[in-house]
């Protein structure tokens, strides 16, 4: 969708509004060649305010960065994949009442309604195949989620998708309930081929859904960029992430990583059948490029080679995510960064 409308007018109408008000309307921020709304009626990002006033702490003590994106749980040992956004209004029991919105026009590719069926509680997975490269967006923790939102169902930016709660496999107090925020990229179409191979205990209920087969960015830089203008679409936000390693993979087989994201892959010439793959990652192991490898495939056991690493720029995800380990005589890929690449390339 162009940018037709003037931002300004929009907002000071919100920002006088009021929160009731607010909470029929979501935000649209308009920044881009495509529409962004604002997942819940929180106004405070697009006024401007620090992130105390719309991410979610893990606890009293806790600083409010711990709602944020990347390195921020247990003393920074652990990753947060997306934002935490607190509700900003609750009904007479305690309970939130915000309004839970599309981050873009999509389509629902998900929705689990068993709260222990996932960390992640209720929640659902729209992708957003007017956008390039076809990012995902998820909403996690709902109390309901709209009886119409059902796989394959198309919804327009800004619509209604269910209510913000505290549901998850594990606790979440009532004091905490929050609106867990992702955006990203899925890395396969066979994510059930990979699950049944390894030692998982409890079936995957939620096919190519799973978080696992979800790699995200952090949701907070995205809306930044947006709404300073500074990307025309998210493969310009994706392409400006630096990258922290480059892995050359053994792997005759076409991804659907690369079908699926053509913006991030180059096209293949009529007949091109590649031996090996170059895939370059961003921190965390966001994975930004896959391409035809340049040079020969790797020799021996491993089918992967660290053509690259830049330890500088993975200063910020080493802590949580580290996705290149030196194992004494050569870099390789983490556990982490291997399932990443399992899932891409041999499923
Ligand atoms: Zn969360």
């Amino acid at each position: 969708m162009s940018n037709t409308r003037n931002a300004l007018p929009n907002m000071s109408l919100l920002s006088v509004a009021g929160i009731i008000f607010l909470s029929c309307f979501p935000l649209t921020l308009f920044g881009a060649d495509f529409s962004l709304s604002w997942p819940t009626p929180n106004p405070a990002f697009s006024q401007g305010l620090q992130i105390a006033k719309f991410l979610q702490k893990t606890g009293p003590e806790k600083p409010f960065s711990s709602g944020a994106y990347g390195c921020v749980r247990n003393n920074g040992n652990k990753f947060h994949e997306g934002l935490d956004l607190f509700p900003v209004k609750r009904d007479a029991s305690g309970r939130a009442d915000d309004i839970v919105f599309a981050a873009m026009d999509g389509i629902v590719r998900h929705a689990s309604r068993t709260s222990t069926h996932s960390s992640y509680g209720k929640y659902l997975v729209l992708e957003h195949p007017g956008v390039k490269p076809a990012l995902y967006s998820l909403y996690a923790h709902l109390s309901e989620i709209d009886s119409h939102i059902k796989p394959g169902v198309p919804v327009k930016v800004a619509s209604r998708l269910g209510i913000m709660g505290n549901t998850s496999s594990f606790r979440i107090p009532l004091n905490r309930s929050h609106l867990h925020f992702e955006l990203g990229l899925r890395l396969s179409d066979h994510f059930q081929t990979w699950y049944a191979k390894r030692p998982f205990n409890t079936p995957n209920r939620h096919g190519n859904f799973s978080g696992f087969n979800l790699v995200g960015l952090n949701p907070l830089s995205f809306y930044e960029s947006y709404k300073s203008k500074s990307m025309a679409t998210p493969l310009s936000f994706i392409q400006s992430l630096p990258i922290v390693a480059k892995v050359r993979v053994r792997s005759s087989r076409i991804p659907d990583f690369v079908k699926r994201y053509p913006a991030l892959s180059i096209k293949l010439k009529p007949g091109e059948s590649p031996k090996a793959w170059d895939a370059y990652f961003a921190a965390h192991g966001f994975p930004v490029r896959v391409e035809p490898a340049s040079g020969e495939p790797p020799k021996g056991k491993s089918p992967y080679r660290i053509l690259s690493y830049d330890e500088a720029a993975d200063s910020a995800s080493r802590k949580c995510r580290g996705i290149i380990i030196h194992n004494g005589k050569q870099w390789a890929p983490s556990d982490q960064l291997t399932s990443y690449l399992e899932l891409i390339f041999t499923p």
